[in-house]
């Protein structure tokens, strides 16, 4: 029943290195060989032989109206007729910019660019140019990208300038990383301690990638505290949650303000996009206005701006959206933990607006140690396959969140519920 996808993938992997564009979708931690997408209609993917997926990825997030709703095709479909690119001003770019800037008090302008990975490494270049410093502190367990300085995994101690995660990076890149541990007070007040010169805190306030794993307000509140003390910039990363937890993110749920935050993907319903905004007085010292440089030749694409101006108005037309999202995600995840209890497994499940995640743990990990060392990895990876067989599209590692889009319905979700009783009975 994958017959054409093995085929596919095989093809793949002799001109494209792995057979993927970005190592998550090669399936590597549940093993296995990934489905290739032919399309997607509303709430479910169909694969190239034929197979359909209740899809709770959503494309990694942006996808909250489904596949190709009708408003936002429409939109597309009208822009693309008027050229793809113009490398110059639109007033698209413009009015996604407003309607961004209108629901937060603090964030006056945005500066649009074409993936989260430019959108974080930008804020920082920013945050180091406003502030004139150069350390910045980013936790472990948090992604924001591949650019070099945030490729970084924690040095032997807690709270230690970061090496790099990778080959490729210079260890002189990542020297000014200092990589500390989520939800952990004690460690990100030694942070300080250890460095006068700090630019930057970057956050994930609700953790995406390190499975679903918010950070607790106290926590929050203590970055916010740090930054304002020791006159350096909070950014938070809402590439993943922006628009995804509630029309402001994490701001929405959790008091914190950040100076910087960083959108993506959400904001282009599906096209490539990313944005950082901030306050006029930070955003001053960006090009061409001031002198930190940053550009992109695709940045605000007519097509893109268009995308994410239609989907972000329909949430704006109807906040209610969210709650009715969430009781769909609760209806999901207090299935599976009732489903996994009657079974005697080890499961945590998480949930805040249309994001949710789950881990095969007996207790719920806080930050990233804790994931690796709590949870356990083949029972998800067999659960995940099952699932995938049953025609379920989770992502396909613990590390990663869920996402339900506004077209799944109580019955696909109960549908869900009941393969995923019988998967557990034999987990
Ligand atoms: N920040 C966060 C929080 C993300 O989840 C991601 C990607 N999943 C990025 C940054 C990088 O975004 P992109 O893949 O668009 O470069």
């Amino acid at each position: 029943m994958f017959d054409k996808s093995i085929k596919a993938y095989e093809e793949a992997k002799a001109v494209i290195p792995g057979g993927v564009d970005s190592p998550v979708r090669a399936f590597k931690s549940v093993g296995g060989t990934p489905p290739f997408i032919d399309k997607g209609e509303g709430a479910y993917l169909f694969d190239i032989d034929g197979n359909r997926y209740l899809d709770f990825v959503q494309s990694w997030g942006p996808l909250i109206f489904g596949h190709c709703d009708s408003d936002i095709e429409d939109a597309v479909m009208q822009t693309v007729k008027k050229g793809l690119s113009f490398g110059a001003p639109s007033v698209l770019e413009t009015q996604l910019a407003s309607e961004i800037v209108e629901m937060y008090d603090h964030i006056d302008k945005v500066r649009f660019v074409s993936s989260g990975t430019e959108a974080t490494m930008s804020a920082i270049r920013l945050a180091r140019g406003v502030t004139g410093k150069t350390d910045i502190i980013k936790f472990e367990g948090c992604y924001h990208g591949h650019s070099d300085s945030l490729l970084v995994q924690a040095g032997s101690g807690l709270a230690t300038f970061g090496t790099p995660s990778s080959p490729g990076v210079p260890a002189d890149l990542t020297k000014h990383t200092i990589v500390c541990e989520y939800n952990n007070i004690e460690n990100l007040r030694k942070c300080f301690e250890d460095s006068n010169d700090i630019a930057c805190i970057i956050i994930e306030p609700i953790a995406g990638n390190m499975g679903f794993l918010p950070a607790t307000a106290e926590f929050l509140k203590e970055c916010r505290e740090l930054c304002d003390k020791n006159n350096a910039l909070l950014i938070l990363d809402e590439v993943m949650t922006g628009f995804r937890v509630s029309l402001t993110g994490a701001h929405g749920v959790i008091d914190i303000k950040g100076d910087i935050i960083t959108f993506g993907k959400v904001i282009g319903a599906g096209m490539p996009v990313g944005a950082f905004a901030s306050s006029k007085e930070i955003m001053s010292h960006l090009s061409p206005e001031g002198a930190v440089y940053q550009a992109g030749t695709l940045s605000g694409n007519p097509v893109a701006m268009a995308a994410g101006l239609v989907s972000l108005k329909k949430l704006k037309a109807n906040p209610a959206v969210y709650s009715e999202l969430n009781r769909k995600a609760k209806k999901l995840v207090e299935g599976l933990k009732e489903i996994a209890n009657r079974n005697s497994i080890g499961f945590q499940a998480t949930t805040i607006g249309s994001m949710f995640g789950f881990f095969f743990a007996d207790k719920q990990p806080t930050n990233f140690k804790e994931v690796s060392a709590f949870c356990d990895f083949d029972r998800f990876a067999k659960f995940h396959h099952e699932m995938i067989k049953k025609g379920f599209y989770f992502a396909c590692s613990q590390y990663e969140a869920g996402f339900i889009s506004t077209v799944m319905t109580d019955e696909m979700i109960d549908e869900c519920l009941t393969a995923a009783d019988e998967i557990m009975k034999n987990l």
